[in-house]
């Protein structure tokens, strides 16, 4: 059974109800806030293992509370999944690249949530892999130091930046990034990579890798990730 401790942040009576019925069940600890201000209290006093964050929360809205969260150099580093109404795309995003983990669109499946919860915990415990750590998934073998990827077995020629927006993903599977989150973490050959290029260096990858490109997925509105 699961002991962690998850807020929900939710000005909305009958979804914070839903939430807490269905963490309960599962065994997880609950704590609640109804606005922004009572979520950053609750941070900064108990500790939550994981926040789960409506956006749309009147006065210090959701993207704020994030932002917040993450400057907290105490509490910077609790999983925050995002919850949005449709049509908040632009929302998602920022809230990506303010740090937040994982996103799900209301109306959502308290089992879906579920399963999101526990694979955010679970990225949580295991350390990212270091710069230099050799990456070994699906039939892929990524070597930083070497700069060298196997598809099963068959070393695939990458360019410098194909091969850095590869490892950048894989590093971190099942995580969605933004173009702008790739870019940041990219460095060109020589020339500035823009979010449109990451598309194209995208498309470059997956057609080298072939089968294995399959890997690398598009969250349409969102940016990349790779599948876990
Ligand atoms: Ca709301």
């Amino acid at each position: 059974m699961a002991n962690e401790t998850i807020l929900i942040v939710e000005d909305e009576g009958d979804i914070l109800e839903l939430l807490r019925y269905n963490l309960n069940r599962e065994g997880f600890k609950v704590l609640e806030a109804t606005s922004g201000e009572a979520a950053l209290d609750i941070i900064r006093k108990d500790a939550p293992d994981l926040v789960l964050l409506d956006l749309m929360l009147p006065k210090i809205g959701g993207l704020e509370v994030c932002r917040r969260v993450r400057g907290d150099s105490d509490h910077k580093s609790v999983p925050i999944i995002m919850l949005t109404a449709r049509g908040e795309e632009a929302d998602i995003v920022a809230g990506l690249e303010l740090g937040a983990d994982d996103y799900m669109t209301k109306p959502f499946s308290p089992r879906v949530l579920l399963a999101r919860i526990r694979a955010v915990l679970r990225r949580h415990e295991t350390a990212i892999p270091g710069d230099d750590e050799v990456l070994h998934i699906h039939d892929l073998v990524i070597h930083p130091g070497r700069h060298e990827v196997l598809v099963a077995g068959d070393p695939v020629v990458l360019t410098r930046t194909e091969f850095q927006v590869l490892h950048y993903l894989a590093r971190r599977p099942g995580w969605v990034f933004t173009r702008y989150q790739i870019v940041d973490a990219v460095h060109g050959d020589d020339y500035a990579v823009t979010e449109r290029s990451v598309d194209v260096q995208v498309v470059g990858l997956r057609k080298k890798l072939g089968d294995a490109g399959k890997y690398i997925e598009t969250v349409r509105g969102v940016g990349y990730r790779f599948s876990s």
